[in-house]
């Protein structure tokens, strides 16, 4: 199904750089002849989906945009791959990403940023970290793409490039061979033209996964769907508007592309609240002291001998030969989050960073259950003692994906990284919480721009929130 288009496209557009690598042009074409004929069966027969070159893939070297891993092909594919490719989707090839899933413009790359047309001959930023699946997917190189989303890699690009970016609750897609930037907050996300298109890739990824410890297990989906995914049989919802994303940084389009959301799904019958999440304005902060953290004990295995390319010169165990690897292999956002993540669990600092964030990020949490309607399903013993019940909190939130419109790519080179960081400000609340979100392009005619809107639902209601994602759309 139009394998034939997406290969031409990729072709006319490998400016862009949203490819890494690229699958035999005859074998995916074959591949998609046998879906068209019927020889292949499955939900995703014949589609081609790009794939965040931080995945692991048998066929294609899984680099993670890293010097340090340019050269590596993973034995085995991620589970979320073999998923695809049992309900027939075809890995069009591996995409571009800012190193390790470290950064918001997928500028941070070994092989050369990501750029998107500004149609006037300037360029613009894809957002980041999954910034090649955006690409992508918004210029037709594929038919979607599968991203991750640690703090917003999914959503942010697919609101700088007018596509949907959806980052499922945490632990509903495995984790097996991803390749890991901050566990506790990694998700497997999809960069789709349509909520229903991600829906269709999430009901396949969707499952337990025996290999990946932090898959949840099948008890736990069953306490969700007890709760999850009713709403629409049970009349309008209510929708939270969350006070403190009212920044003044806004921008002004951005703000009344939100108002206008809501307006519509006012007019569609649902109601709006008010609602208060007072801990989003340390959520920023948390989230670049514990993903930095969890970033610096995940890297530490590339020194040149278990993983990874190898400096010339020094040899032996000897930290001369893994300070020479580490300082060739990573580029300079990755060596910043080493040098933070080192820092914050130092023994002098530990208690000052670490731990506060770890702290924030339970009030994150707590701020977000109160705002809800339905109880968290993973407060097993309040839902199984049936003492959870629902209160008088909303369905979802509803608001912008990131403060801004899609910056040009001089915009970002009048940036300090702490300017980058700010970008997340609206994506990683969800991330510290493990909450679905999904971001939806909303087309603002006065501005001839697309604005990126997010709605957040309560942990598991995943489907909720893809339905209202194609309310919006
Ligand atoms: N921009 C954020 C960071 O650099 C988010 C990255 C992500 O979600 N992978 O950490």
């Amino acid at each position: 199904r139009d394998a034939q288009a997406c290969i031409a496209k990729q072709a006319s557009r490998k400016n862009l750089n949203a490819f890494i690598s690229l699958a035999e042009k005859t074998a995916v074409l074959k591949a998609a002849e046998d879906a068209d004929r019927g020889s292949v069966q499955g939900p995703l027969a014949g589609r081609l989906i790009g794939v965040k070159d931080n995945i692991s893939t048998s066929d294609l070297p899984t680099t993670c945009a890293s010097g340090i891993l340019q050269k590596y092909t993973s034995p085995y594919d991620a589970t979320v791959i073999s998923k695809l490719r049992q309900a027939g989707g075809i890995v069009a090839g591996k995409t571009n990403l800012d190193e390790f899933g470290m950064g918001s413009h997928s500028k941070h790359s070994f092989f050369g940023p990501v750029v998107q047309e500004n149609g006037d001959n300037t360029m613009r930023s894809v957002g980041g970290s999954s910034g090649g699946s955006a690409a992508a997917v918004a210029t037709g190189q594929c038919w979607a793409a599968l991203g991750t989303d640690t703090g917003g890699s999914v959503r942010l690009p697919a609101a700088y490039t007018g596509i949907v970016g959806f980052k499922p609750s945490y632990g509903l897609l495995s984790r097996w061979g991803v390749v890991a930037y901050a566990n506790s907050l990694d998700t497997v996300g999809i960069l789709s033209q349509s909520s229903v298109d991600s829906k269709q890739i999430f009901d396949v990824l969707s499952g337990y996964d025996p290999r990946d410890p932090t898959s949840l297990p099948k008890s736990t989906r069953a306490r969700i769907s007890k709760f999850a995914g009713k709403r629409f049989q049970r009349g309008p919802l209510r929708i939270g508007v969350p006070a403190e994303y009212n920044i003044t940084t806004l921008s002004p389009t951005v703000h009344s592309s939100w108002i206008s959301t809501l307006s519509y799904l006012q007019a569609q019958g649902h109601t709006i609240h008010h609602v208060f999440l007072p801990t989003t304005k340390q959520a920023l902060s948390a989230y670049y002291v514990l993903a930095p953290a969890e970033a610096s004990s995940n890297l530490a295995k590339y020194d040149g001998v278990r993983f990874g390319t190898r400096a010339e010169g020094p040899d032996g165990a000897t930290s001369v030969l893994f300070s020479a690897t580490r300082g060739q292999g990573f580029g300079d956002e990755v060596k910043r989050r080493i040098l933070l993540g080192a820092y914050t669990l130092s023994a002098d600092a530990i208690d000052n960073y670490f731990i506060q964030a770890q702290k924030v990020r339970r009030l994150v949490q707590r701020d977000f259950d109160k705002a809800f309607r339905s109880p968290n399903p993973l407060h097993e013993e309040e839902i199984d003692s049936g003492e959870a019940t629902e209160n008088e909190g909303v369905d979802v939130l509803v608001c912008p994906t990131a403060p801004t419109l899609t910056p040009t790519i001089e915009d970002l080179d009048a940036q300090n990284p702490l300017d980058a960081y700010k970008n997340d400000v609206f994506t990683v609340p969800a991330s510290l919480a493990g909450l679905p979100a999904i971001s939806i392009p909303v087309t603002v005619p006065e501005a001839n721009e697309k604005v990126g809107i997010q709605v957040i639902g309560q942990f598991g209601h995943d489907e909720l929130v893809l339905d209202i994602g194609s309310i919006i759309e």
